[in-house]
């Protein structure tokens, strides 16, 4: 075992904190990674604040952090995807049983016994798994991700959660040239919605409650602009689209978005909003609409998604930070005051 320096909380209460935690030895599969950026998600300040507790209780010290990328430094004898010096990146996934029929299907995000990058069951050091506000990590080579090189590595790192959870469901559910698809929602995941759509070919319209984002929603890809309180223009695009991503993660009525579907269309949730949604039947009876949720990616979708961003030159839209910003960081995610994802420059922690 190794110390490695991480930011970490301590309780559910606390601020994140500079401190170091013990990462194994990297075995003969693993690949050992200084991490260059790391995303700041909105699951990240859940967990460190224990708010998914029900269904997630968090494990203390919580070093969080999934939307990882960095460079390679050390590899286990039996490593063949990497070599010292390449770059690398880590998701949501740092581990699965690889046997059940979910990762037979190369769908590691369904397995029932999957291992998240943080606060999940550690196999190798007991207690939980640390994440990404580190200067290095361990992971499997078969979860680790080739990254195309060309691409802006601050801006990569939100495409390993923010990225995979927009792209997944739109391979999903076909979006391609000339469907029309809507994003609901233009924040860390509808900004990403934005650009996947777009360079998929799609006429992508952006819905905002308000008139002030309209000049950034078309700058990011969007061919049209819909003010989702104008009722008459919500009326117009009724029955017309195929697909709707609805990144919204604050309550909201998916009723109006329902009724802009057309035949078999689509909308997605991948924002998780408090309280059950109210549904009208009709909505999805008529026309034979579908509402349905997804999360994340597997791994080989994953290493799509990236090398799809370096054909298109796709990287998330970031505000850059050090470390001993992230508290602040925390306080303005939960503003929406971020254009569009904070990615920390792990460099900063060589400070502490
Ligand atoms: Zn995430
Ligand atoms: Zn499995």
């Amino acid at each position: 075992m190794y110390h490695a320096k991480v930011y970490s909380a301590a309780s559910a209460t606390s601020s994140l904190k500079s401190s170091t935690i013990l990462r194994r030895e990297p075995t003969e599969h693993d690949v050992q990674i200084d991490i260059l950026f790391c995303g700041i998600c909105h699951s990240d300040l859940h967990q460190v604040r224990n708010e998914w507790k029900s269904t997630m209780p968090t494990g203390y010290p919580c070093v969080p952090g999934h939307e990882i990328v960095g460079r390679v430094t050390r590899v286990g004898a039996a490593v063949k995807k990497f070599k010292s010096g390449d770059l690398a990146a880590v998701g949501c996934l740092v581990d699965s049983d690889r046997t059940c029929s979910e990762c037979q299907a190369g769908l590691e995000q369904f397995c029932p016994n999957m291992t998240l990058t943080y606060n999940s069951p550690d196999k190798h050091l007991g207690g939980v798994t640390y994440g990404g506000y580190s200067d290095s990590i361990v992971v499997d080579e078969r979860f680790v991700l080739r990254v195309p090189s060309h691409l802006n590595l601050a801006g990569v790192a939100p495409l390993l959660c923010a990225g995979i959870t927009t792209y997944s469901p739109m391979r999903h559910w076909n979006v391609t040239k000339g469907k029309k698809v809507g994003v609901v929602g233009l924040g860390g995941l509808g900004h990403m919605g934005v650009k996947f759509a777009r360079a998929l070919e799609a006429h992508v319209v952006v819905f905002t409650t308000s008139s002030n984002k309209k000049e950034d929603a078309l700058r990011l890809g969007a061919n049209e602009v819909v003010v989702s309180r104008d009722a008459e223009a919500m009326q117009k695009c009724a029955g017309s689209f195929d697909f709707i991503l609805d990144a919204v993660s604050a309550d909201h009525d998916i009723n109006p978005y329902l009724n802009l579907l057309g035949r078999d269309g689509n909308i997605t949730l991948v924002g998780a909003p408090e309280h059950p949604l109210p549904v009208a039947a009709f909505g999805l009876i008529f026309r034979r609409r579908s509402l349905s949720g997804s999360p994340i990616g597997g791994i080989a979708e994953t290493q799509g998604m990236l090398d799809f961003c370096g054909r298109h030159n796709i990287t998330a839209d970031v505000e850059v930070i050090p470390i001993q910003m992230v508290n602040e960081a925390y306080d303005r995610l939960l503003k929406s005051d971020v254009k569009y994802r904070f990615s920390i420059d792990m460099a900063s922690l060589g400070h502490e």
